[in-house]
């Protein structure tokens, strides 16, 4: 498995804005934010991508959402917010690490581009 931004962000090879972290996960602002609050939560282990995923990670995913709503919790994101996840090259998913991003403190529109 090819090694990614995000596999040196958990190792701390690189810095990030690092909003939670637990055995499992971690959560850091995008450098790139395209909201008010834009967090990426990560699985430690290095998943490229949801269609990569197998059946042994399953708990790991509901961690994953779980760690989400607990971020956005964290965020005060009380008025809603977006989670996306974009999965290979149609969808735009440009580092090979599956990551969920959290969206907040503006209104979304819907269809997404
Ligand atoms: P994707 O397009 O793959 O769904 O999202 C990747 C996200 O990672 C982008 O929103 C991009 O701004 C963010 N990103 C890329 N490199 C870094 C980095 O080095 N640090 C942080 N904090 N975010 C990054």
């Amino acid at each position: 498995m090819t090694d990614t931004i995000f596999g040196k962000i958990i190792r701390r090879e690189i810095p990030a804005d690092i909003v939670y972290e637990d055995d499992l996960a971690l959560a850091f602002k995008d450098v790139n934010p395209q909201a008010p609050t834009h967090i990426l939560v990560i699985p430690k282990k290095p998943i490229p991508r949801l269609s990569e995923s197998s059946q042994v990670d399953s708990s790991l995913m509901g961690h994953l959402l779980m760690t989400v709503k607990k971020v956005a919790e964290q965020a005060n994101l009380h008025n809603g917010y977006r989670v996306v996840i974009n999965n290979g090259v149609d969808a735009g998913q440009s580092v090979d690490h599956l990551h969920l991003h959290i969206l907040g403190d503006r209104p979304m529109k819907w269809p997404p581009g």
